[in-house]
């Protein structure tokens, strides 16, 4: 059948009033007035529409979308804010004994985050009994078989749809409002079935603050304007208070409040599904990925999300509508997304991408993408030019999500049995195969960063203890007080997967993202996996909050000494401190009987000091000790530095992290936007400048978003209330241009440091700041073909080496280590002069190491990844993972990694705050001695 007549049939169909949901059903739905009409005309392509959405349901009591708003969902030219969103929310839910209004969270900025329930009246009225049943089935230690035959009898399986959490893939808000009208109203059999059978949950802002931010540049910059290609910047600079892209990469941190809501909610309704819906690919992709998949993920799990899809691209290709695919999107090896909640936890995460324009008004689109090819997966692809309209995104995810629920509903049993099934699965694969529990001594150089990772752990619902007496086990003996995570309990899968390395096959094609995320190579942290079943006989006090260590403070004074054992926290404790002198050990001595290495703490006496000791010692689990006199060793004073973070308005993404790093530790800083970079006199105001990692090519990093879209005001106004936050610009295009990049320099050359992360260091190393570091040749690498010549590291954990362990950037570290590294460019060791143009067979000058601290790879020999994979490796070995070069009077500390990777690896994390607390240290660059 040619596209050509199936295109007729949901026409067809939607101007009937008797609707069809393909089969022997009849709908008695009487659509209400002007629906038909309204619809179909803000339909780009008769195609793109189905006859479950081509009309509204009439209803008498309960108000439709329509009738509340004054226009159809999807609408072109028109956005409905959070307000407004939730408003009908409240309607509906007074309006319909169907519909159940809740408050699932608040974001950064206090706005609700909202969630709607919806099923018929008797579930509705039971929905607490429900929500038991799930929470049942989700643990079969106290839920047998038998029980749980039981429970699912009376059980109904939830689906939960998330609507707007990328804040430019905006449509998806109108789409689950009409969605959840249509589900309280319907009385098309379908919809009676998913009504019964199952609940349905409905956020339908779940990133509040973003969504408030589009809809008022929406109105502002994008409204009335329909040449596609000709449109302005189609998003606001900040989509919450520290993310954009990446609120969509927090699953296994938790630090969103959108992403806690969510998790919150997951672990109160325990839905079987949650999906997540966006915007990117025409038309419509229905998620799962080729693989290779996680193998901690329950084997059920792939069947059923491979079911599920091939529905949906069955369902709409069958009601005619084209560009409906799935399979080749993305691999599903690491699950970081706000779906994955479900599929870490025995349940299913699911998403879309629907084709989506970033902007409510009509436009003409081509498709380049190569995906109107016809394949397995992409059965009747679409067109290669189509008219796109919000209300098409509208038809295609209210469709989609019906054909979901329709599934779940048809099939509600099963996906009920196959949740408490997997949740079997994990529980007993701990009881019956080693390992049987992991094993954490507390005593590992920081017992906060050892807290803080069992409270990521406790945060997923991963049960934790701590050893009552001392563990004596086949891999070794623990002290008591170790932390235990066994193993026969129903999110095994998961600790396995968070705790021990990702090994993802080399042979694989790209990944989408990170594929490592194991905590302890995050936290480098020693966590042992035993193969002892009598780990099961130790008691156990079981942890039901977060561990809090806390200090000691020993010895009778006045001058105090901290031992640096890699505690992260010491950048937090160097602010506590920061009415206080410190100086730092440029080399190990001992002291009252015990040895510090270099790194380690001098506190001459001070009035206040032992007071404000105490604090740090008791808030961030550092132990000091006091002595009488100050140890004979060579050390400089570590002032604490005044900080600056610039924050390009081109990318505020990744840097996000940093602002969420130092807010977290209550570390002052300046957030330097480019206006300030630009307007100079940087050395009066900061110490040590931050400039984090960015998705930008280094003319984007100086020149920012392109001027002719200028001007572009981010800022608090009657019409944009919520712009101007986290900060305000009355411009956001033009970059620091070339007169800031000139005061970057000047920063330098007078004496500062610049410190930049990632592709950050593009900056510093190609934009000039720093001479004579060349970007490492390409060349093919032996492993890949030709043409994939790039060394690649997406996200995984890589042995390093300190060239100069003597340097403060070491304080803390052992002399082999590893870091996480994701893809950036790669640099050769600097030399002492690059050739000229004039000379084009001159060779470069000679190499000087002197600048390398850290290089890739391990000099005695072990393999380089640690967690993760990488490909061209050969080519990392020896290059510089961190540089100190001196710059004038400055100097510029430039990272080939990100250390603060969306605060996740904690245990990189001391490289930066070493270079923050010795910043002096380093821009002297003299670490002689002074006594
Ligand atoms: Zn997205």
């Amino acid at each position: 059948m040619s596209s050509r007549s199936l295109a007729a049939v949901p026409l067809l169909l939607a101007t009937a009033t008797a609707v069809s949901s393909g089969g022997a059903d009849t709908a008695p739905d009487a659509p209400e007035a002007g629906s038909v009409e309204a619809i179909a005309a803000a339909t780009g392509d008769p195609r793109f529409l189905s006859p479950w959405v081509a009309y509204l349901p009439a209803s008498a009591s309960v108000p439709s979308p329509r009738a509340f708003f004054g226009r159809i969902m999807g609408a072109p030219g028109e956005m409905v804010d959070t307000a407004k969103a939730h408003a009908y929310c409240r309607a509906l839910a007074a309006a319909s004994p169907r519909v159940r209004a809740l408050t699932i969270g608040r974001s950064e900025e206090g706005r609700e985050i909202l969630m709607l329930a919806v099923a018929d009246e008797a579930g509705i009225r039971d929905l607490d009994r429900l929500k038991a049943a799930t929470a049942a089935l989700a643990d079969p230690r106290r839920t047998d078989a038998v029980a749980a035959a039981q429970l699912i009898d009376r059980a109904r399986p939830m689906y939960y749809f998330n609507a707007v959490l990328h804040s430019d893939e905006a449509g998806s808000t109108e789409a689950v409002l009409e969605l959840a009208y249509r589900l309280a109203v319907s009385d098309q059999p379908m919809i009676r079935r998913i009504r019964e059978q199952t609940v349905v949950l409905l956020n339908p802002v779940s990133n509040p603050d973003g969504r408030d931010k589009m809809v008022e540049w929406f109105y502002r910059f994008l409204k009335g304007k329909t040449d596609y290609g000709a449109l302005p910047r189609q998003s606001p600079p900040y989509w919450s208070k520290y993310a954009m892209v990446d609120i969509n990469r927090d699953a296994h941190q938790q630090t969103h409040e959108t992403t806690k809501a969510v998790h919150r909610m997951f672990h109160e309704w325990h839905p079987t599904v949650v999906h997540d819906l966006h915007e990117a690919i025409p038309l419509m992709v229905t998620w799962n990925g080729t693989g290779p998949y996680n193998p901690h993920i329950d084997p059920i799990t792939h069947g059923e999300f491979l079911e599920m899809s091939l529905h949906e691209v069955q369902a709409m290709t069958a009601l005619g509508m084209p560009g409906v695919w799935t399979w080749n999107f993305g691999e599903a090896f690491g699950h970081h997304y706000l779906d994955s909640v479900a599929m870490n936890h025995n349940a299913i995460g699911r998403g879309y991408e629907t084709f989506g324009n970033a902007t409510a008004e009509t436009v003409h689109r081509q498709i380049r993408d190569g995906s109107t090819t016809m394949e397995w997966y992409r059965p009747l692809p679409p067109p290669a030019e189509v008219v796109w309209s919000a209300r098409d995104n509208v038809n295609y995810t209210e469709t989609g999500a019906l054909s979901a629920l329709d599934y779940m509903a048809r099939n509600a049993k099963e996906m009920l049995g196959n949740f408490y099934t997997k949740g079997v699965h994990s529980w007993r694969k701990g009881l019956d195969e080693p390992p049987f529990a992991f094993v954490i001594r507390e005593d590992q150089g920081d017992r906060m960063r050892v807290a803080q990772m069992v409270g990521r752990l406790l945060g997923q619902r991963i049960e934790v203890g701590r050893a009552q007496a001392a563990l004596r086990l086949k891999e070794g003996d623990f002290p008591a007080g170790s932390y235990v995570v066994r193993l026969d309990q129903p999110y095994r899968n998961y600790a396995v997967d968070l705790l021990t390395p990702q090994h993802f096959p080399k042979e694989a094609g790209e990944p989408y993202d990170d594929i490592s995320w194991e905590l302890p190579a995050h936290y480098r942290l020693d966590v042992v996996p035993t193969a002892d079943a009598s780990v099961r006989d130790a008691p156990l006090a079981s942890l039901s909050e977060p561990p809090r260590p806390a200090g000691t403070v020993t010895g009778t004074g006045p001058i105090f000494l901290m031992r640096d054992t890699g505690q992260e926290g010491l950048l937090a404790a160097r602010y506590r401190l920061s009415a206080f002198g410190v100086e730092i050990a440029e080399r190990a001595f001992r002291a009252g009987g015990a040895g510090f290495p270099a790194g380690s703490w001098i506190l001459a006496a001070q009035g206040g000091l032992a007071g404000a000791v105490r604090a740090a010692a008791s808030e961030l689990a550092l132990d000091f000790t006091s002595v009488a006199a100050a140890p004979d060793v060579p050390r400089h004073a570590a002032k604490a530095a005044r900080i600056g973070l610039w924050v390009p308005w081109a990318d505020t993404d990744s840097i996000g992290w940093i602002r969420y790093a130092l807010d977290q530790r209550q570390v002052p800083y300046v957030y330097l936007r480019d206006e300030d970079v630009r307007a100079g006199s940087l050395r009066d105001r900061v110490d040590v400048l931050l400039y984090g990692h960015v998705d930008l090519e280094l003319a984007e990093q100086i020149h920012g978003l392109p001027k002719a879209w200028g001007p572009m005001p981010y800022k608090k106004t009657p019409q944009t209330p919520s712009h101007g936050t986290p900060a305000e610009s009355d411009d956001i295009t033009g970059g620091i241009g070339w007169e800031g990049l000139a005061q970057v320099q000047r920063f330098v050359e007078d004496g500062g440091l610049l410190v930049t992360l990632g592709s950050g260091s593009v900056l510093a190393l190609e934009g000039g700041i720093v001479r004579g570091v060349r970007r490492a040749e390409g060349g093919p690498s032996p492993r890949l073909g030709q043409g994939d010549a790039a060394t690649r590291t997406p996200g995984a954990h890589l042995r390093v080496t300190f060239a100069r362990p003597d340097h403060p950037l070491a304080y803390g570290y052992p002399a082999r280590t590893h870091v996480f590294r994701q893809n950036y460019p790669l640099y050769d060791a600097p030399r002492r002069w690059l050739r000229m143009a004039y000379c084009t067979s001159c060779l470069d000058g000679p190499f000087d190491r002197s600048g390398v601290v850290l290089e890739w790879g391990d000099r005695e020999g072990a393999p380089l990844v640690v967690s993760g994979q990488a490909w061209g490796e050969e080519r990392l070995g020896q290059r510089p993972a961190i540089l100190d070069m001196s710059v004038g009077r400055g100097h510029v500390v430039a990272f080939n990694f990100n250390p603060l990777h969306r605060d996740l690896n904690r245990g990189d994390h001391r490289l930066v705050w070493n270079a923050i607390l010795n910043w002096e240290a380093i821009v002297s660059g003299s670490r002689a001695p002074r006594n």
